[in-house]
């Protein structure tokens, strides 16, 4: 797609850190290094976030997460966990938007990543869960 960053590092138009490539898929180094190794998987098919995925593209690309995590764990042994990470429109941060899942590797407490659910588990009755469950299941195709 025109005038996207994303399309334009696959295309080679632009440079990037390039980590791996295949038919589908293009996966190299966030120019941002929230730690190091922090890698972007991004779909070879221009899609602007989760909700124009189809099965087939979901299933090429969540394919291919896991050798990625395990090429990076095994390049940096030193690390001790991976946040796998996607956003989807601009509420939920989502900068760039040709679709992409972040690879953050993890090395200890005290490095520039975090997320925060707090504790959310005495806000619903269990009847206003069951309804939010049955709003989301009955949608479910
Ligand atoms: P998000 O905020 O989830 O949309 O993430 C977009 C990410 O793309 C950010 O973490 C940016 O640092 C990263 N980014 C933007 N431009 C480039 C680029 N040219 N090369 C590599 N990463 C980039
Ligand atoms: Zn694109």
């Amino acid at each position: 797609m025109e005038n996207c960053i994303f399309c334009k590092i696959i295309d080679q138009e632009i440079p990037s850190y390039k980590i791996y490539e295949d038919e589908k898929v293009y996966a190299f180094l966030d120019i941002s290094q929230a730690t190091k190794g922090h890698t972007l998987v991004v779909p070879k098919q221009h899609v602007t976030d989760i909700f124009e995925y189809d099965d087939t593209l979901a299933a090429d690309v969540f394919a291919r997460i896991p050798k990625i995590a395990r090429a990076i764990e095994k390049a940096f042994p030193e690390m001790d966990g991976l946040n796998i990470l996607n956003n989807n429109k601009e509420l939920a941060y989502q900068s760039v938007f040709h679709s992409h899942i972040h690879l953050v590797p993890r090395y200890s407490k005290n490095d520039d990543f975090s997320i925060h659910f707090g504790n959310h588990t005495d806000q619903q009755t269990p009847e206003e869960m069951q309804a939010i469950a049955d709003k989301i299941k009955e949608q479910v195709k």
